[in-house]
């Protein structure tokens, strides 16, 4: 769906429809994660990543942090392979070992 940033992201949510007024963000959260509010999408590294990197390991978790000294929220990201673990580059590269190995097969293919 489009973010009320103007977005799309697989995990936001909302429903209008007859009545109801409904926002989710569905993604996971970090425990320490403030409560999702719907500006917070403005700041949400998420839809680039998604748009970025289609793997299908790769698995995101979003701290929401609000901070006194600033206007608005703070959104990051922990990114990890269900494969191979925590990812501790760019989320949007994605994970080095499927990377590696998708060149691997790429070249076998190409012979
Ligand atoms: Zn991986």
């Amino acid at each position: 769906m489009i973010t009320p940033a103007g977005l799309e992201c697989h995990y936001y949510y909302e429903d209008f429809a007859r009545g109801a007024s409904r926002q989710e963000c569905r993604a996971a959260k970090v425990p320490r994660s403030a409560v999702w509010r719907p500006t917070d999408c403005a700041d949400c590294p998420v839809p680039s990543i998604l748009a970025a990197n289609g793997s299908t390991t790769l698995e995101l978790r979003i701290l929401i942090s609000r901070k006194k000294l600033r206007l608005g929220p703070c959104v990051t990201v922990e990114a990890w392979c269900s494969l191979h673990g925590p990812i501790d580059g760019d989320p949007r590269v994605g994970c080095t070992e499927c990377n590696a190995d998708s060149d691997d097969l790429l070249r076998r293919a190409l012979g």
